[in-house]
């Protein structure tokens, strides 16, 4: 069994007492228990705070050893918690449980894991707590971290590699909702819903599951149950397939992109290219792109990106918008994001026209679309998003079992 705890569910000493007797109660129950912590509270965002307090540079390789220690505080204390319930325990950090990752600081993909050490413990009957959230490149030996909320990445990896039954992510809500239950009050929680659907939630904005998380989840079959750590009632599993294919099985916001639009583009074959090369190369990570109908021969092209990358996207997008000549480069932070998800809508037409109708009845305009089988997303202005998510969740009842079930 692997067990995965959030931020919240390690936040002081109490907490992380408690946890240690729910990994307790596993491991008595007969369980090999591996189980993955993130940093305590809100370290990381502390953390992050204060590197920003004493440098306005960029040090990725420093920033990567000092949010790693996050973790590491986490685990040590959790198997002392262990221990001294009588659990024989050990810590690891990422890279010696084994964790390989790619070079890239802050935003690092496992490639690998090398889990001799941990299944060398696990064989001796200790319980072993591994730190979320990183490991090491195994050319340069650097540590590195997996990006926000990256410690469910390292939970369901290691669960792949060590064929564990399940993977279960305690976190600070009861499982994954119909909405984020922090802005809309009457959203429900999800018995079970397929890693397609998670994927897409996950990648819309819906915190509760890092994407990579999922993507290993459904690449290795594991299933993940998203689950309370305040409780012991179940969360929502996520798995292959549901009995139920709602139309819409949940709404997703993202309020941490970017909007950047390079006007009067030359429309001619190859200048797109020469526009995303370059910021693809920078690693620049480009979610949604909007081009427009041409007039006179140019074209505007917009597109976004994380918000924490928009110094480097405005830079080389100024760059790129020289070189094909156009003529000038807006950058817009106050967007965000919101996405209708159901497997139902494979197959179920009206689904966009009536989304589009609600937003309108808001009063909300659409600046930027993008549609997958499964998942319709619409950039809004910022202030707008939480009335578009509280609108669509009303308006699809997804809160209602009744009418979004088949
Ligand atoms: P952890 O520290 O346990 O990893 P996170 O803060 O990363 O917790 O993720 C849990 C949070 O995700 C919840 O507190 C909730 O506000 C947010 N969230 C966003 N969308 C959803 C959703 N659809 N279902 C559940 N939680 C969601
Ligand atoms: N502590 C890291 C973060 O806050 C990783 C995690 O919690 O999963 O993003
Ligand atoms: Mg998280």
């Amino acid at each position: 069994m692997v067990q995965k705890y959030g931020g919240t569910s390690v936040a002081n000493a109490d907490r992380i007492r408690n946890v240690a007797e729910c990994i307790a109660a596993t491991h008595s129950s007969g369980c090999e228990v591996v189980v993955v912590v993130s940093a305590m509270g809100h370290t990381t965002d502390d953390l992050l705070h204060l590197a920003r307090e004493v440098s306005d540079n960029d040090h990725p390789r420093e920033l990567d050893m000092l949010l790693t220690a996050g973790e590491r505080v986490a685990m040590a204390l959790c198997a002392m918690a262990l221990r001294d319930l009588g659990v024989p325990a050990v810590s690891l950090t990422g890279s010696q449980a084994g964790i390989l990752t790619t070079a890239a600081h802050g935003a690092a993909e496992i490639v690998g894991i090398r889990s001799s050490r941990v299944r060398e413990s696990l064989s001796e009957g200790r319980v072993v707590i591994v730190a979320g959230f990183q490991g090491v490149d195994p050319d340069s030996k650097e540590v590195t971290t997996l990006g926000r909320g990256g410690s469910d990445a390292t939970a369901v990896a290691l669960a792949a590699d060590l064929e564990a039954d399940e993977c279960e992510i305690y976190t600070d809500v009861d499982g994954v909702f119909t909405a984020d239950p922090r802005v809309v009050p009457n959203a429900r929680k999800i018995d079970e819903i397929t890693y397609e659907e998670m994927l897409e939630l996950a990648t819309g904005g819906a915190r509760v599951l890092m994407p990579r998380a999922v993507e290993f989840g459904r690449r290795y079959s594991i299933p993940i149950h998203v689950r309370s750590s305040f409780h012991g009632r179940p969360g929502t599993l996520v798995k292959e397939d549901t009995m139920e294919e709602p139309i819409v099985r949940g709404v997703a916001h993202d309020t941490s992109e970017a909007k950047i639009t390079i006007h009067a583009v030359p429309d001619n074959p190859g200048v797109a290219a020469a526009i995303f090369e370059p910021l693809a190369e920078a690693g620049v990570n480009v979610d949604m792109i909007v081009q427009n109908v041409s007039h006179d021969g140019v074209t505007d092209i917009s597109f976004t990106v994380p918000n924490r990358q928009i110094d480097l996207a405005r830079h080389v997008s100024n760059d790129a918008a020289d070189d094909v000549g156009a003529l000038r480069v807006d950058v817009d932070d106050n967007i965000a994001k919101v996405s209708l998800v159901g497997a139902g809508m494979k197959t179920e037409s009206g689904v966009a026209a009536k989304m589009f109708r609600v937003l309108s009845s808001h009063n909300i305009n659409i600046e930027m679309l993008s549609t997958s089988l499964i998942r319709i997303s619409c950039v809004v202005r910022g202030e707008e998003v939480e009335s578009a998510v509280r609108g669509l969740h009303e308006a699809f009842a997804v809160g209602s079992d009744q009418e979004t079930v088949r």
